[in-house]
């Protein structure tokens, strides 16, 4: 069992902000001159024309498209794609943040920069990923849901989050003909909502302009991640948009240390976990019991909170995810740091980046996790109570 929750949240949240998993947007060529001598972006001039948007608002539109794309086996793999074939479009004039449309125009130098960059990605990373994996670099595909077809990947992954703006560009000249659009369309749409939280929801879930299954759950909260609190584009400074404002994009990563550090299993038992097919016994790598994090959406805590942090999560869901005009009824497993960040200066960012920084270079993924240098070994069930936590559960 984990010994204090709340010191381990805080553990986590600290270990994130030393390690911050940023794209790293410096490298992409367009965006080089958002940048000043000192190698951090020019604040000051976010709101300054670039073309048709302001820098904010192309920043944004990539974003998007990254974390969309981020979804797949290798993300260290999949930034240098992404930045490799934006700068190759964008020496060939295809200018494709700026103006979306010219990606499917250019559709066949896009496919190529794709494939090109695919490939020189593949020679640099598949081996390291191989080993890191313990799988057969043979394996290593970049093209999600393990497909080997460029056009579909292309035009599903990449063309879905360019269409967004495209489409929001067509609907406003629509409402305004002969108007000039805004400079910051897609934000403008993003930052009506009510909060980071319901917007994130909605970039995957919203009738006309939601990305639908091109978008995990966890891509558009780490989208939402990204925009208010990882590089700060928003400009709306309430609390609904600030530092716990959107759920933490829980992924296969974040379950492996929450699982095997004990907190999971703080706040529900093995059975309930069983039950909600969180565990799936049996499923896992080698008859090994399989964990679907992102089954515990939704579910509620089975051990109480004191009064003191359940007033803390009730102003959590009110004012700052908004999920709730009245108090919630059940406390969520999923949002319960939120309450112990609460009482720190440290953001949903911060906790996320802990487990993303932990779970990718320690607690990798089988039976022996790098636990001698890892930042949480002292704090850790699986590591001082109970192996079994980190044997027998795979992700
Ligand atoms: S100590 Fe080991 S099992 Fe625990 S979080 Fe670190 S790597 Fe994972």
């Amino acid at each position: 069992m984990v010994t204090d929750v709340s010191v381990l949240v805080r553990r986590i949240a600290e270990v994130g902000q030393a390690h911050p998993s940023l794209p790293n947007l410096r490298a992409v060529e367009p965006f080089a001159h958002y940048f000043g001598a000192d190698g951090y972006l020019q604040r000051t001039h976010l709101d300054a024309r670039d073309g048709a948007g302001t820098r904010r608002e192309i920043l944004t539109r990539f974003l998007l498209l990254n974390a969309v794309l981020d979804q797949g086996p290798d993300i260290i793999g999949l930034r240098q794609m992404l930045i490799e074939v934006t700068s190759h479009l964008y020496r060939r004039e295809v200018r494709f943040l700026h103006k979306p449309v010219a990606f499917f125009q250019e559709i066949g130098l896009s496919i190529d920069h794709i494939l090109a960059a695919h490939e020189s990605v593949r020679q640099v990373r598949a081996e390291i990923w191989a080993r890191e994996n313990q799988s057969n670099a043979s394996r290593y595909n970049l093209f999600m849901d393990n497909s080997r077809q460029v056009l579909g990947y292309a035009v599903f992954r990449w063309g879905v989050p360019l269409a967004l703006p495209y489409l929001l560009q067509k609907d406003a000249l629509k409402r305004n003909p002969g108007e000039e659009p805004s400079p910051t369309l897609l934000l403008d749409y993003l930052e009506d909502f009510d909060s980071a939280e319901q917007m994130a929801v909605a970039v995957k879930s919203h009738e006309r302009y939601g990305l639908g299954k091109a978008i995990g759950n966890k891509a558009a909260h780490l989208f939402a991640k990204w925009l208010v609190s990882g590089f700060a584009l928003t400009r709306r400074g309430d609390t609904a948009w600030g530092r716990l404002s959107y759920e933490v994009p829980y992924d296969s990563n974040a379950g492996r240390v929450l699982w095997r550090t004990g907190y999971l299993l703080h706040w529900a038992t093995e059975k309930t976990y069983q039950r909600k097919t969180v565990l799936q016994p049996g499923r896992g790598k080698g008859g090994t019991t399989y964990l679907r994090v992102t089954n515990i959406r939704g579910m509620g805590a089975e051990r109480p909170i004191n009064a003191h942090l359940q007033a803390i999560y009730r102003e959590i869901c009110l004012e700052h995810l908004k999920t709730h005009r009245k108090a919630p009824q059940k406390v969520e497993i999923q949002r319960i740091q939120h309450a112990y960040l609460a009482e720190s200066d440290f953001s949903v960012a911060d906790f996320d980046d802990g487990l993303i920084y932990v779970g990718t270079r320690f607690c990798l993924n089988h039976a022996q996790p790098r636990c001698e240098v890892c930042p949480l070994r002292n704090m850790c069930a699986g590591y001082n109570d109970n192996t079994s936590l980190i044997t027998e559960y795979r992700t």
